[in-house]
């Protein structure tokens, strides 16, 4: 199965309604398609949605990336020499994460096509169904509450709060979504990097004092800081996640060194895919810490991707795939099925990506 040609287009899918966090607010998914083509007709899937303020990858750098350095890597070659490839990704270009990891759950695809079959079970293979969180924007304390009762009607149990906007209202915010949800939700929040080391030990421990029963913070302070993550990880009440804080396996064993953090949150379009989210988790197990699986904003075929790999690998006990029910459309025809938070992986052959839905996808050549 050798690799004939990559092809690159965009897609546009609406939200449901705008996504608001400490660093951003959107109101669609707007990402780059990768298409690689095979001599025998085979097509592996990738996509990488653009997230500047998080990753550094515009459009136009994940375009760039893939046309002038990550396709001339693996354009001619065989998809049986499958790590050789995927270490040519790595090595082609530095930086542009989002853009190697497209490329990188095409290739996976590929291989498992070229195998008749599905990438989950290539990666171990223990289990075809997880349960998914959902996000709640970033809002006032009563819009929050009012979100979470709406996603708590449609059957989700465990919810992720934005906060950090005005960090002297999370408090409210968590006190009014806790009140509106009641005891038996879980409540994780995420607080994209806007509080300081003593700031967040001392909002948290408020938190757990008031009863609010938080379940982890995702990365509290700036994602540089590992002194201060560890400052937070060995103060507060409330388990850490490091989300920015850990881009490449280099960041996750430094951080795993430190003992910076009591999980880590891996997301392929931050470690470059498949092959270096494989080496996280091993680094992980070893540590015993486990992982969350994250997205992104992104459509179904790089979040189909996440969830092979979570149905793959036992370290992943913590999930947060929720970019395609936070569409108001979904056009990816195959792939994982998400029925709200029960997600069930394909057992199709590679990602189980069987195209997209006409009028969807404009090509860029
Ligand atoms: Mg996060």
């Amino acid at each position: 199965m050798k690799i004939t040609n990559v092809r690159l287009g965009r897609i546009s899918v609406p939200l449901r309604t705008p996504f608001k966090t400490a660093l951003r607010t959107v109101s669609s998914v707007e990402d780059v398609i990768v298409e690689i083509h095979t001599d025998c007709g085979a097509v592996g899937y990738g996509e990488a949605p653009p997230t500047g303020a998080i990753t550094g990858d515009t459009t136009g750098a994940i375009i760039g990336a893939i046309q002038d350095h990550i396709s001339k890597a693996i354009l001619g070659r065989d998809v049986e020499e499958f790590e050789p490839l995927l270490q040519s990704v790595q090595r082609s270009v530095v930086g542009n994460t989002s853009a190697k990891a497209a490329v990188d759950m095409a290739l996976w695809d590929l291989y498992g096509q070229s195998l008749g079959v599905p990438v989950y079970k290539l990666l171990g293979g223990g289990r075809t169904a997880i349960t998914t969180d959902i996000t709640i924007s970033l809002n006032d304390p009563e819009t929050m509450a009012k979100d979470a009762l709406s996603a708590v009607a449609r059957g989700y149990d465990c919810l992720k709060m934005k906060v950090g906007i005005h960090p002297e209202l999370d408090v409210a915010r968590l006190a009014a979504v806790r009140k509106a949800v009641g005891k038996d939700i879980t409540i994780r929040i995420d607080a994209n990097q806007a509080w300081s080391p003593k700031q967040a030990v001392s909002l948290l421990n408020r938190m757990q004092e008031q009863g609010l029963d938080i379940e982890l913070v995702e990365q509290p302070v700036k994602a540089h800081d590992l002194t201060g993550l560890k400052y937070v990880t060995d103060h507060s009440y409330v388990p850490v996640l490091a989300d920015e804080s850990v881009f490449s396996p280099e960041n996750a064993m430094t951080i795993l060194q430190m003992g910076a953090a009591d999980l880590l949150n891996i997301k392929l379009m931050k470690c470059g895919g498949i092959y270096n989210a494989l080496k996280i988790a091993s680094a992980a197990e070893v540590y015993g810490v486990e992982c969350m699986i994250g997205c992104m904003l992104e459509a179904k075929i790089s979040v189909n991707a996440a969830v092979h790999l979570a149905c793959g690998k036992g370290i992943i006990t913590k999930v947060d795939l929720d970019g395609p029910v936070l569409c108001r459309e979904d056009p990816i025809l195959g792939g994982a099925v998400f029925q709200e938070k029960e997600i069930t992986v394909s057992r199709d052959p590679g990602l189980g990506i069987h195209g997209i839905e006409a009028g969807y996808l404009v090509y860029f050549d």
